[in-house]
């Protein structure tokens, strides 16, 4: 099957500014899918990342385990995906498929996580499942469902390589067998849950939740969730669902929250003071709770995506100076975000001087080879006021061991 595609119909509904912005540094939208050459993976700029730091420590917590569905893997993807009559979505799988390279010559479920391995360069990536969305009676919506990667599958490809990967199982609170698939995956291996509410359908603020998270909490299960908008992956479409106010009800339970890319997008309604308070943006309703105290020790954030186009200026500036978070942050990638090439723009984080031009130059070619590398090694850099992300939030293997 062809492994590279053009995008050119996504950008025509851009605007002039945006089509500069999202115009790649070096003039490529494709990834080179090839090896690091060794004279840059001992370039003393990327040796340089690693100063300092007990590589035994590094897990990247954030890391999606996705394919075709073209082996025995039980992937399962929306035709809505696959349709060319269906341009957005079309373009955002074909995107996400570039950004991954899967290698050629086998399927492609298998080339995904070869890829993957061959990029290891952390001492694990977290895979993570996807579940099904399902409604309020238990039922799944495949409908509504932008793919689905079984637990099974995560928990095979761990099995496979545990030096390379660990995963997070995905289980939707509002299925009826919710309490023992959670049960079933910690016996196979899973390192906590994951889930996307605005494309799943599940409402974290909702009574339904309860059992799941009464479970969660008893057996010190930390739960991954995106917050804030949701874009990259379509699904119930229900952006309230991100709002990081409604993990209150987790948190208040005593169940551990990660916040992904601390909830930077979008706006939500402020539900603390009434349902129907007035729009705040997820970031702030984020920085609301990780400034309330009783959710010292609960409420953690991971830090992917936040060099991304979208988050540069007052998100990413925030994050890097608010030096009190650091400790209850996470490093993390996204993958295959970080892949895909317009998404971060090194000429931007140039001109705004978070990176320099010598560094921009060997995270240009670094991205092209190895985009989890290149993405650790731009957070490690990336500077505000001569301030940077601290080291301890790249020692992340400690938050996703469970309690024995
Ligand atoms: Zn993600």
């Amino acid at each position: 099957m062809q492994r590279r595609y053009f995008f050119a119909g996504g950008l025509a509904g851009l605007s002039a500014y945006h089509f500069k912005a999202y115009w790649p540094d070096n003039n490529s939208f494709f990834n080179d899918c090839r090896q690091l050459p060794d004279e840059l993976a001992k370039h003393e700029i990327v040796l340089s990342a690693f100063e300092g730091l007990d590589t035994s420590q590094i897990w990247d917590g954030h890391v999606h385990l996705l394919g075709l569905g073209d082996s025995n893997s039980g992937i399962w993807i929306n035709p809505r995906s696959l349709s060319l009559l269906n341009i957005r979505h079309y373009i955002r799988f074909r995107f996400f498929l570039n950004a991954s390279c899967p290698l050629p010559n086998m399927s492609v479920d298998e080339g995904y996580v070869a890829r993957l391995k061959s990029l290891h360069w952390a001492h694990r990536f977290v895979l993570l499942a996807f579940d099904y969305s399902y409604n309020e009676q238990g039922k799944p919506l495949p409908d509504k469902t932008a793919f689905y990667v079984p637990n099974r599958y995560a928990a095979q490809v761990h099995k496979q390589s545990p030096d390379t990967f660990e995963w997070l199982a995905s289980i939707h609170p509002y299925r009826k067998d919710c309490v023992e698939a959670l049960e079933k995956a910690l016996l196979n291996g899973a390192r906590g849950v994951k889930w996307l509410p605005p494309a799943m359908g599940m409402n974290p603020a909702s009574p339904l939740c309860d059992r799941f998270y009464k479970a969660m909490a008893s057996w010190d299960i930390p739960l991954l969730c995106h917050c804030g908008d949701e874009h990259a992956v379509s699904g119930t479409n229900t952006q309230t669902y991100g709002n990081p106010l409604a993990l209150r009800r987790a948190l208040d339970q005593g169940v551990k929250v990660v916040i992904a890319h601390c909830g930077s997008l979008g706006s939500n309604r402020d539900t603390d003071k009434s349902p129907n308070g007035a729009h705040v943006s997820n970031f702030e309703l984020f920085a609301r709770l990780m400034d309330e105290e009783r959710y010292n020790g609960l409420l953690f954030a991971d830090i992917s995506a936040l060099t991304q186009i979208n988050r540069v200026g007052t998100i990413l500036d925030t994050v890097i100076t608010r030096s009190d978070w650091h400790p209850r942050l996470l490093y993390a990638s996204d993958y295959p975000l970080p892949g895909v090439v317009p998404l971060t723009s090194l000429r931007l984080l140039h001109e705004k001087q978070y990176i320099t031009a010598e560094q921009l130059e060997v995270l240009a070619q670094l991205r092209h080879y190895n985009s989890l590398l290149f993405d650790f090694v731009l957070k490690r850099l990336i500077r505000v006021q001569g301030q940077g992300f601290a080291t301890s939030i790249f020692q992340t293997r400690s938050l996703w061991l469970l309690p024995t």
